[in-house]
């Protein structure tokens, strides 16, 4: 640990697995010497690179650009791109760190990595986007192709930023193949493959629910964030009968009573994804709602809570705040939303509690799929693809019973996610002798 002792987001992502998987790899005799979790907290291969580019004024810019090659013991390396002025390398460790369990837990062969820049398309005009990405591609593509390491979207990387770069990419190489996920219809994306992380998560709580022989239906929910796992999580609840009262994003939350239904996310994603606005400006349309400034929405009063924005954005006193306003059952739709002390405080209280690289596993496992048609030179429809999707995530409900069950019959999801993770790529690095 104190090779990465100034990596704190890092830290707490392997401290959560080490907690569960160090006991199990004592109870496993064929787990133990083989210095399996300390090569795994060891990237394979970490790039990093700058990034120039001309702004709109003709200046030079400089931003840093990163790729994390975690662990390819399962498959090429697979996982998002994220473009925000907090990226640094503990982030995108972390984040590298959790996606090979993520991918393991898909049943996919996809090994796990992560990258992006810290900088930021907020207030970028598309061509500043368009040269960034460029400029970006052109040194990522010597390190990437589609039996090596295939990334995909993340926060700030959406289909305008993986078009930009697929084109650069296809330009450098002279080759068309599926080296991003995520990408447009017209040029070999999947259908689902947008709305495949948010209604992942969906169908996970819905499976959660399920073991308490309960439903979506007439429940009030909370979601945070409004980018794209945001509005897709927020789409899946309202069609299962839920209402959906909250949306955010880094300035603040709006609150509307009466649910944001199909019409007002229309209107959501319409001003986020096109004019890209401030979730504020939901107001200016639906005067009925409030907006609170600076704050996230954790003290509205739900049954369930689908924390979509970003890392450590739930803190202890919103969990107990959440617990104590009857909250039954918490989703991670974004990645490690969810401070240790809040998880403590949902596994104390037994409330529902699944961890992100559990249920916001659908968005890797469509990419999966994404990459299966690429490779087959094949479209599936989007009911064919959805179905999948919903198939692949019961599976992981299922897997995370499995490993997680305690005696008393609680089902710990952070331990049965780690555990079930674990296992394939620890078994395949055994195979694979000392690498
Ligand atoms: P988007 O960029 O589409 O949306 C991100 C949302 O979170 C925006 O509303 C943004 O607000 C808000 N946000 C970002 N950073 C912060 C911050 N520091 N504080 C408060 N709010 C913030 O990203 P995605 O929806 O794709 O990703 C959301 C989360 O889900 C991330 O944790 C990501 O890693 C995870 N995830 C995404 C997957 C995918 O398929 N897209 C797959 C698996 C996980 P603002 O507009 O103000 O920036």
């Amino acid at each position: 640990s104190k090779r990465n002792a100034n990596e704190p987001e890092y830290m707490q992502a392997v401290h959560e697995v080490a907690e569960t998987i160090i006991p199990f790899i004592e109870e496993n005799e064929k787990y133990q010497n083989k210095m399996l979790l300390e090569r795994m907290v060891e990237p394979e291969r970490v790039i990093m690179f700058r990034v120039s580019w001309l702004d709109d004024e003709g200046n030079i810019q400089i931003n840093r650009g990163f790729r994390i090659q975690m662990n390819s013991a399962i498959g090429p390396y697979k996982g998002g791109l994220r473009f925000h002025p907090s990226v640094n390398l503990s982030i995108l460790k972390f984040l590298a760190f959790e996606q090979v369990y993520k991918n393991s837990l898909t049943t996919l062969p996809m090994g796990g990595g992560k990258g992006g820049s810290d900088f930021d398309p907020k207030g970028k005009s598309d061509n500043e986007v368009m040269r960034f990405c460029q400029s970006f591609m052109t040194e990522l593509s010597k390190h990437i192709g589609a039996n090596t390491d295939v990334p995909a979207g993340d926060i700030g990387v959406g289909a305008r930023e993986i078009g930009f770069m697929f084109g650069q990419y296809k330009r450098l190489q002279n080759e068309f193949t599926g080296i991003l996920t995520g990408k447009g219809l017209s040029y070999g994306g999947s259908l689902i493959r947008p709305e495949a992380t948010g209604y992942g998560n969906v169908y996970f709580a819905q499976s959660m629910l399920k073991t308490k022989g309960d439903t979506f239906e007439g429940k009030t929910v909370v979601v945070s964030g409004s980018g794209n796992v945001a509005q897709y999580a927020s789409e899946k609840v309202t069609q299962l009968g839920g209402k959906v009262v909250t949306l955010s994003d880094s300035s603040g939350y709006i609150y509307d009573e009466e649910g944001i239904d199909e019409k007002k996310l229309a209107f959501v994603m319409e001003l986020k994804n096109e004019r890209r606005g401030r979730i504020k400006e939901y107001l200016d349309q639906y005067p009925n709602a409030k907006y609170f400034e600076g704050k996230t929405p954790w003290d509205v009063k739900c049954d369930v809570a689908l924390p979509c924005a970003t890392q450590n954005e739930l803190l202890e006193e919103d969990a107990k705040t959440l617990v104590e306003n009857g909250c039954i059952c918490v989703g991670e739709g974004a990645n490690m939303p969810c401070t240790p002390e809040a998880v403590e405080v949902f596994q104390k209280a037994k409330i529902l509690f699944s961890p992100g690289k559990a249920s916001n596993a659908g968005g890797v496992a469509t990419s999966g799929l994404e990459m299966s048609q690429n490779s087959m030179r094949y479209n599936w429809t989007s009911e064919e693809v959805d179905e999948k999707l919903f198939g692949i995530m019961h599976d992981i409900h299922e897997a995370c019973v499995k490993y997680g069950t305690d005696e008393n019959g609680y089902i710990d999801y952070v331990k049965g996610a780690n555990i079930a993770g674990f296992v394939k790529v620890a078994d395949a690095m055994l195979a694979q002798g000392a690498v």
